[in-house]
């Protein structure tokens, strides 16, 4: 699992804002909740495109019901380290269905669509946090 110390090393001071884009999502991909323009990391446009065309291609985006946001500097939940958030490469999704710490309400078959495409899923952890998929290799 990627962790806060090896994206400071990559990316540097969160504040820097170094490797932040502003990703203008192909019109094909802005069905449903799936946001216009998302500002996140360059290393999350191909897997994030990715995981869009599965929900799409797999007839998911129906399960897709909030989008949570991506950038954000803040410590990870109950620790003290940075979250991934910091630099732009975790994103959360259904908030209001998988909160932290709670039993994740996300199907298998959506969660899918994202660890196919790079992602590790938040919701697998020892205190869960479902609504959180982050790139599982930087
Ligand atoms: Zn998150």
């Amino acid at each position: 699992m990627v962790k806060s110390s090896a994206c400071l090393k990559k990316y540097g001071d969160p504040e820097l804002q170094k490797n932040m884009v502003v990703w203008d999502v192909p019109t094909a991909l802005e069905i449903g909740v799936i946001p216009k323009k998302v500002y996140c990391n360059q290393d999350m446009v191909k897997p994030l495109e990715q995981a869009f065309k599965n929900i799409i291609n797999r007839g998911l985006v129906g399960e897709l019901k909030t989008w949570d946001g991506c950038f954000n500097i803040r410590k990870k939940r109950g620790a003290v380290s940075m979250s991934l958030h910091s630099w732009g490469i975790a994103i959360d999704i259904n908030a209001a269905w998988n909160g932290f710490g709670k039993k994740p309400a996300m199907t298998k078959e959506l969660v899918k669509c994202f660890t196919d495409a790079g992602f590790d899923w938040g919701g697998s952890w020892s205190r869960p946090d479902g609504m959180h998929f982050q790139l599982s290799k930087i």
